[in-house]
């Protein structure tokens, strides 16, 4: 219900609708088709679809594809996917390219209301023109052209008379503005591309703030949600909405009523917030391509990846991340969230979400010699402590287990609760064992303990109740499945690795354990698993089913994360 999160942003949403502002809103997501979505693309995502979907209203999802060399159709498949996979979906899927011939239309009114001209200066004289922060810049020696003479160039940059670079078509602004983005900025540049939708007839593209702000207008967005670094670009955004005024100049969508595509123009508002920012991490564009490019890690996808691609390979779930961009919250503060935020996300969404299992990862063979060779049983458990609806599982039991070579030590340190010769434990679920015999190899590793169950300690009798100090998890070597478990650990050790003093880069910062992969054994229940499905393994943390190389026959789990923060200090 619109009642429950509070945020600027929402107030605002809400104070539009009570107003009668807006009788219904519609906001949109609109990345550019360049590179895979990552954990800071969440917050915007739920933000964008999450209002609208609270406050009854729509969302688009909006590809801005107006830079043609740098776009790929494998992009706008993962970017769909990675929103759907969010839980959301979209009123409509557009392109900004869907609208090219619009922009032209609305270029040529700005040019013949005398608010845009052609200008001849290299992309270097322009920026010498432009001045500094504290220099006003200079007027372009082209932009007093008539609207005819301007009219008359426009139309020839379109049909490709002129070389890249040689002209742009600029807003007539203010050249002495403090605000440089209102220094007569380009609003077309010359590129002879074709575009991957638009075709082959293109070879002017809009530049990003005109085109952003037109396509809002054009889709009727009432509020247009983006991050910080585009405040100083809202005068900019505002003015192309003011002086195009489709609104009030219906005939310039008359390309869209052509093309089928329903329109509704208003007059947009957009507000900035901060951008999620997560330590331990990188979320640059350029550097999550390098780290992919130069093998650093295992493609886009992998787990150690902030990509939502990776993110969800590495277990995530689409509520943990929900969960996170909740705490967070939404703000103008920009801030950065410790990566335990984001682990504490997921552990709280998995401890209601996943079922429990048993595996074990450094395997020991423990024998419990007093029951026949041939015993087999089948135990009962429930598969989650605190939530009946999860039912249960039989699990195998037998006389020989593999437990975690961690919880035995030959000389146990002080506070020691696990095994120890001549020591009992609780076999979680299956009774009280006790270790008799170590067997070693000739360097003297013990290789098998060899011990005893108490008969009279089997779940339900009256011995089960004795006191014993701890319990291990096992499985039943006999029926286990042998499995990979690949042990994931964040990717950089030091929290700000895009941090560059020193002469160091964030290469110099990747965590050599990020990533270990070591053979297991799991219960025939966890074998089982779907791929991509999540389990607690008991007392070991949170897996997932690895989502590409999981069979039941050759079981890989991902570490998620761990049932408790490691890192903290
Ligand atoms: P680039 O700088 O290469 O364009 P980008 O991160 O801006 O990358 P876009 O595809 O343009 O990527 O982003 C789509 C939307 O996601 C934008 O509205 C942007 O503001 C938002 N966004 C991007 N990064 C973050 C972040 N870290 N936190 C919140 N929102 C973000
Ligand atoms: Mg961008
Ligand atoms: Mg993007």
């Amino acid at each position: 219900a619109p009642g429950g999160k509070q945020d600027f942003i929402r107030q605002i949403v809400r104070d539009d609708l009570a107003s009668g502002r807006h009788q219904a809103i519609r906001t949109r997501f609109p990345p550019e088709p360049n590179g895979y979505l990552h954990i800071g693309h969440a917050k915007a995502i739920c933000l964008d679809f999450g209002i609208a979907e609270e406050f009854g209203g729509l969302c688009n999802l909006r590809f801005d594809d107006t830079n043609p060399a740098k776009e790929d159709p494998e992009f706008v498949r993962a970017i769909r996917d990675d929103v759907q996979w969010l839980g959301f979906d979209w009123a409509e899927l557009r392109h900004a390219s869907d609208y090219f011939e619009v922009y032209v239309l609305a270029a040529e009114k700005l040019i013949r209301q005398g608010d845009a001209f052609v200008c001849d200066l290299s992309a270097e004289q322009v920026r010498e023109y432009r001045g500094t922060l504290t220099e006003p810049g200079r007027n372009s020696p082209y932009r007093d052209r008539s609207p005819d003479e301007n009219l008359d160039l426009f139309r020839r940059m379109r049909a490709g008379e002129f070389a890249d670079g040689s002209r742009t078509l600029r807003a007539k602004i203010d050249m002495a503005s403090g605000n440089i983005n209102l220094r007569d900025p380009a609003l077309y540049r010359i590129k002879h591309m074709p575009h991957p939708i638009a075709g082959a007839g293109w070879c002017i593209y809009p530049m990003y703030d005109f085109a952003h702000a037109l396509g809002d207008a054009i889709e009727g967005i009432t509020h247009s949600l983006c991050t910080l670094e585009f405040e100083d670009h809202r005068p900019l955004y505002d003015w192309c909405v003011d002086k195009v005024d489709l609104a009030g100049t219906p005939e310039l969508l008359a390309p869209l009523v052509a093309k089928g595509l329903p329109n509704v123009a208003a007059k947009p508002r957009q507000i900035e917030f901060s951008r999620l920012n997560i330590n331990y991490t990188v979320m640059s564009k350029r550097k999550l391509v390098a780290l992919v490019g130069d093998g650093l890690v295992d493609g886009w996808d992998d787990p150690r990846m902030p990509t939502l691609q990776g993110l969800r390979r590495r277990g995530y779930t689409p509520g943990a991340l929900r969960l996170l961009v909740d705490r967070v919250g939404i703000s103008k503060q920009n801030s950065m969230i410790d990566f335990s935020v984001l682990e504490g996300a997921l552990r709280d969404d998995l401890d209601a979400a996943a079922p429990r299992r048993m595996a074990v990862i450094d395997p020991l063979r423990f024998v419990l010699a007093n029951l026949p060779e041939a015993h087999e049983e089948s135990l009962t458990f429930s598969n989650h402590p605190k939530d009946e609806s999860f039912g249960t599982r039989e699990v195998p039991f037998s006389r020989e287990l593999w437990i975690e070579r961690e919880d035995f030590a030959e000389v146990p340190p002080k506070g020691w609760k696990r095994l120890v010769p001549g020591g009992e434990v609780r076999l979680r679920g299956a009774g009280i064992a006790r270790v008799d015999e170590l067997v070693k190899d000739d360097a003297g590793n013990v290789i098998e303990l060899r011990g005893w169950l108490d008969p009279e300690s089997r779940p339900g009798m009256e011995g089960a109740n004795r006191k014993v100090k701890g319990t291990i998890h096992w499985v039943s070597a006999k029926h286990a499945v042998e499995a990979e478990v690949r042990l994931y650990d964040r990717l950089f050790s030091v929290a700000d690795p895009d941090d560059e003093s020193e002469g160091k880069s964030y290469r110099d910062h990747l965590n050599p354990e990020s990533k270990r992969s070591v053979r297991g054994y799991v219960e025939p229940a966890a074998a089982e698993a779907a791929p991509e499905q999540s389990f607690q393994f008991e007392r070991l943390g949170y897996f997932v089913a690895d989502r590409r190389d999981h069979r039941s026959d050759a079981p890989v789990f991902n570490r998620s994360v761990s049932l408790r923060d490691t890192w903290a200090v």
